[in-house]
């Protein structure tokens, strides 16, 4: 047993079982032993193999990003910033993922290599990864030291465009089934595998591209192995309209009528709710149905933002009782843009400053990532729980003044200021740096990646035209 200890940390966001929250504590010791928080408090006099100075340090418990993409949307950077179209409502969703998608696994593997070492470097220590299988994938994320909960994707169509306006479906039902084993097969070398850090997560990919069946059997699955289920519902106007096109019924009302929803149960962005601005239903049942059967959200603000969409609004989901976690979705990978993100376009929502704090905020992507994977011994700092922990350095100017350190992160210094990382006992990040992948190396596999995919995208794109026509630059290209 090798124990490590943090001595004298000066803030520390401890996990209050009797207040079921997090609270701020000072001064005060965490030892962890192998994966295990083994002590929370004042003067620690056990035996200790490593002491760390915590006098310096803000010690927070591992962030949970419950909603990602890896393997391709770091390909995107540069791409999708300001990509959308309105004439289907801003979203580039169907268009993009048609022309621009991962030519092959070199591409997959620089794209998740890269979106690992982001996703450690803003202290996030536990990973919903939602992909296509890809050969490499599991061996890839069980050398970063992340806490994994595989989501191989799979559907029984895929989107099509002919035009800028109508979205299509190919359905392929054989395809679909294929993919749903190929993923319980993928779930199951995830759990099989001797570093015990992951998991699996069942991921039919969207509520609109599977068949009801495929649906129910893969929740079925999903109960079954006691894992999570997720699904993207509700991510975009023209899936919810398409839906009440086919049953008469919202994309949360459908789900609920196919027994999708309940606990372990992640429903992927779930933004237009009926309720909604741009949706205006006639039911305004979505907020509830969710709430009352104990679901979960994964709340991604950056991609929708970038659209000029939002939640309306966080504060709302919770007061529903739904359980709100945080995702990010698409590049850059950083969980603590999306905490501040989330909390300043919900109060812009409400038009109120008091619809949710920081503190929501920081349990979405604590607790409440660690709710929605049925994973209590996750996303808290107190004795027996995991220890996936990320100590924050005080001297980092953007935290300073330290008269709330929370606040200085979240709204000020965010990943510049994370120093270390330790996840499942083991140190992934010292000085500001990941042990365990290399970025640097990833980033140039990663351009050449992207290039191939520039060069793939008219014979893809229903126009046939080329990257630069899809998505120009930002800025005229001078002689
Ligand atoms: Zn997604």
């Amino acid at each position: 047993m090798t124990t490590t200890v943090i001595k004298n940390a000066a803030w520390v966001i401890a996990w209050d079982e009797a207040l079921r929250r997090q609270v701020y504590r000072r001064g005060v010791d965490l030892a962890f032993a192998d994966d295990r928080i083994l002590f929370l408090g004042r003067d620690f006099t056990g035996p200790a193999d490593r002491v760390i100075d915590g006098r310096t340090r803000f010690v927070l418990p591992g962030l949970i990003d419950i909603h990602s993409h890896p393997e391709h949307e770091p390909l995107y950077r540069g791409i999708r910033e300001e990509h959308g179209l309105p004439s289907m409502h801003m979203t580039g969703l169907y268009e993009r993922s048609q022309a621009l998608s991962a030519t092959d696994d070199e591409a997959r593997a620089a794209s998740a290599e890269f979106a690992y070492c982001e996703l450690l470097l803003c202290g996030v220590t536990s990973l919903v990864d939602i992909s296509p299988p890809w050969g490499g994938w599991v061996d890839l994320f069980a050398k970063s030291g992340m806490r994994g909960f595989l989501a191989p994707g799979y559907a029984s169509a895929r989107w099509y465009l002919e035009d800028d306006h109508e979205l299509r479906y190919a359905w392929d039902e054989a395809r679909g089934r294929a993919g749903f084993a190929a993923a319980l097969g993928t779930i199951d070398a995830a759990l099989a595998h001797p570093c015990g850090r992951l998991s699996g997560v069942v991921s039919p990919m969207q509520i609109d591209t599977c068949t009801e069946d495929l649906l129910r059997d893969s929740r079925a699955a999903a109960c079954d192995r006691g894992l999570s289920f997720t699904l993207h519902v509700a991510q975009s106007v023209t899936e919810v309209r398409e839906m009440i096109r086919r049953h008469g019924q919202t994309p949360v009302q459908w789900a609920q009528s196919l027994g999708l929803l309940g606990p372990g149960t992640i429903l992927g962005h779930a933004l237009f709710l009926d309720h909604h601005s741009w949706i205006r239903g006639w039911t305004k049942s979505d907020l509830g149905i969710l709430g009352d059967s104990g679901t979960a959200v994964a709340h991604c603000p950056t991609p929708f933002a970038r659209y000029g969409q939002i939640m309306e609004n966080f504060g709302d989901y919770l007061r529903a009782g739904i359980v709100m976690g945080l995702g990010t979705d698409c590049a850059p990978h950083n969980l603590v843009e999306e905490m501040r993100k989330a909390a300043i376009l919900a109060r812009i929502a409400a038009r109120d400053i008091t619809t949710v704090t920081t503190a929501d905020l920081f349990h979405a992507a604590t607790a409440g990532g660690a709710k929605a994977l049925m994973r209590d011994d996750l996303g808290r700092l107190a004795p027996g729980r995991k220890a996936d922990i990320v100590l924050v350095d005080l001297a980092c100017p953007q935290m300073q003044p330290t008269r709330d350190p929370l606040r200085s992160f979240v709204y000020h210094a965010a990943d510049r200021a994370v120093r270390e990382v330790f996840v499942d006992g083991h140190q992934v990040v010292a000085d500001g740096r990941v042990l365990t992948l290399d970025q640097g190396a990833a980033g140039a596999r990663l351009r050449a990646a992207q290039q191939r995919m520039e060069a793939a995208a008219p014979g893809r794109d229903y126009r046939r035209r080329s990257a630069a026509e899809i998505t120009p630059l930002s800025l005229p290209m001078a002689e």
